[in-house]
This record gives C-alpha cells, structure tokens and sequence, in this order.
C-alpha cells in the first residue's frame, strides 16, 4: 500500500485525513504544529501523539523529506547553494544569502524552486537549458525552507533565522500557481514557519494573465517581475516568453497590481554586456517605470561557467548563447546606475552573492547531474 504524504496538506487537508482515522480535529492542528513549525520529520518525534497512534501513522503515512545531496558555501561566508534530491530521484538547487556584517542585525534570504528545470527558456540562464522536468509540490517548496533552517544551524550561516523567501530559483513559479499559493500560505502561517506574507516574493519572467489573477486574488506576498530589457525587440531576443506577453501589457498588469494592492512591484533588471546596458536602456527603463509604485533591483550579471559539453539537456545552441552573456564593466554598471538614480523611482544594485558557488540559477544541478551520468565535471 502507498504511504500518503502528509507535507504540504494544509489544516483542512490534514483535518480530514484524521477523520478518516476516526482520530479528533485537535490532531490535526498538533500535527500541523510539528510539522511545520518543528519541522519534525517522522512521526516518532512527535510527542504530543502517544505511541500507538505514532505506529498507525508510520504505517499508513510518511512527511516526505528533502534529502540534502550537497552544499557549497562561498568564500565570503555571505551564501550557501544546497543541492536537494527529491522522493523521485531529481534535484532542485535552493540558496541562503546574508546581507549586513557579519555579527549585527542582518537578513537571511532563502531563494527557492518552484519547478524541477523550467519551460520559460531565458537566453541567460542555466536552469532555462534543462527544460521543465516537473512542477513540485506544495510540501516540496515548503520543506526547502525548513530544511534550510535545521542545515543553516551547523556552517558559517549560522544560527541565522531565515527572515525572507524570494521564490526565484529553479522554475517559473506562476506555471505552478496553486502549488506555489498553497506554499506560501503555509510558510506564512503563524503556527508554521510564520513568515510574514511581505517577506515572501513571488518573482516572476511575466506571465500577464497570472499576475492579474495574483492581483485580483488580493495575497499579501510580494510581487517581483524580472524585465531585463527596455524594447519588445531585446526583450524577445533574451526572454522568449516576452513575444506572448510583450512590454506594454506586462507593465500594464504591474501597474494594476500596485493601484489594487498597495504595494510596489520590484523590477528585477539584469545586466547584460552590450545588451540592455547602455545609456539609453537606462533612459527608456527610467521612462517605462516612472508611473509605477516601484523599486528597481539592478544585477550586474553571473557569468555562468563552461559546464562540460556532454550535459544531457544542453542543445548546443542553447549552451554557446548562454555563454556569450557576460557581465558589463564596472564603469558601465555605475553609469547605468547613476542614470537611473535621476528617477522617481528606488534603485537598488545588488550584485549576486556567491558567484565562487555555482550560485547562478541551475549551475550546481547541472554539475550534480552530470556526475550521476557517470560524467565527471
Ligand atoms: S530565469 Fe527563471 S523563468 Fe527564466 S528560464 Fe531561468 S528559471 Fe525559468
């Protein structure tokens, strides 16, 4: 018989599977508690049950868990990647990143997966090469969290809470809409890993329709859109998905999630060397967003290292782009920068944490698939 997995049901979800049992409501709710909370990870942790109702459970069910296939931590001591193998075999990549000096107040941003590869197919990203393998579940992106804080306690990061979640690592999470809510939701929960809902971003490439339905449905979590390109012409060249869902319409639905939410959307702008860098871009970049409620991440680009030719999901083509994308210079990067600051708007440059640590969206994956084929990188 299958064990049902019981990560990821919410309160009602793990209400009714107590129902069938015969078990009260209150089980439920205690469940709820270690698991999410405590992140208890078998049933034998969990004291509140007594011990014949713990062998029932582990009978008839499991709290499936991230098994931690490898971690790299950077030399700065400011990130760590952990690779996770999922029940099915697969992996999915997931960071934690410290801002502020070592030893004071500071943030610890998880970035986390929403999908195994992605469909979306950006011309600058490693993840964009491998295709969607799967969408993950509801206990799969909430276990990232949880596994992140119990691994965070023993390396460098150390003893450092997780204060924010940015969805924005393997996958496009609106192509996995429900799953991702439902996530967030739970991470959120006061008697779970109780995230404020305006510490969790929801990033996006710029799926139109599903940012209107996030609008409409009215959720407190944040909204980032990654646009990297100030014409429909760029933006098509680098990000494909723009030729279905073009500049206008894009900032249309952001400018509409800011009207109804009262919230600034991010723009999330990466620098690409003598693509969307010049004075110019910065010009038409100011002028597109100065309606908009907004802050405007700038990332100069992570050039993304010469995975081995023989990768198994890499079209040639698809690699050779990849690797011309490089990062511009520093001088181009402040000028933009400069520029920019003229605005209305908040401009914030972030340059990527980690970039000794595969940091780049899907790079350590590849590495780690690649040597289960018996490739050695
Ligand atoms: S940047 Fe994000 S949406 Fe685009 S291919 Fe990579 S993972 Fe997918």
């Amino acid at each position: 018989m299958t064990k049902q997995n019981l990560k990821g049901l919410d309160r009602d979800e793990l209400t009714a599977f107590f129902a069938g049992l015969n078990e009260p409501a209150f089980r439920a709710r205690q469940l709820f508690r270690w698991m999410y909370g405590r992140a208890a990870q078998n049933f034998a942790e969990i004291t509140d049950f007594a011990k014949p109702l713990r062998a029932r459970l582990q009978e008839l069910a499991t709290l499936e868990t991230l098994a931690l296939e490898t971690r790299q931590l950077s030399q700065r001591r400011d990130a760590e990647k952990f690779l996770f193998r999922l029940a099915d075999g697969v992996h999915i990549e997931s960071v934690l990143m410290r801002d502020g000096a070592p030893g004071r107040a500071s943030r610890h941003t998880l970035c986390i997966s929403s999908q195994v590869g992605c469909p979306v197919d950006c011309k600058f990203c490693a993840t964009g090469l491998m295709g969607l393998l799967r969408n993950l579940r509801s206990g799969e992106i909430v276990d990232q969290v949880l596994q992140a804080k119990q691994l965070s306690g023993s390396k460098a990061l150390a003893g450092s809470p997780i204060t924010n979640v940015v969805v924005m690592g393997m996958g496009e999470p609106m192509l996995n809409y429900d799953a991702l809510i439902k996530a967030c939701s739970l991470l959120s929960d006061a008697e779970g890993p109780n995230l404020a809902q305006r510490r969790i971003v929801i990033s996006t490439s710029g799926l139109v329709p599903k940012i209107e339905r996030f609008t409409k449905e009215g959720h407190k979590f944040r909204l980032a859109i990654s646009l990297n390109a100030t014409t429909d012409e760029v933006r098509n060249q680098i990000m494909p998905i723009n030729r279905k869902y073009p500049i206008a319409p894009l900032l249309q639905a952001a400018r509409e999630y800011t009207r109804q939410s009262k919230q600034r959307v991010t723009f999330e702008y990466i620098l690409l060397d003598g693509i969307n860098d010049s004075l110019a871009d910065a010009d038409r970049l100011k002028t597109l967003t100065r309606n908009i409620p907004c802050k405007i991440n700038l990332i100069p680009y992570n050039p993304i290292a010469k995975p081995h030719p023989d990768g198994r999901s890499q079209s040639a083509a698809g690699l050779e782009t990849l690797l011309a994308y490089r990062r511009p210079s520093f001088e181009r990067i402040e000028a933009f920068l400069a520029c920019m600051r003229e605005g209305p708007n908040t401009v914030t440059l972030r340059w990527s944490k980690g970039d000794d640590i595969d940091a780049a969206c899907g790079q350590l994956w590849t590495k780690v698939e690649k040597k289960s084929n018996g490739v050695e990188i």
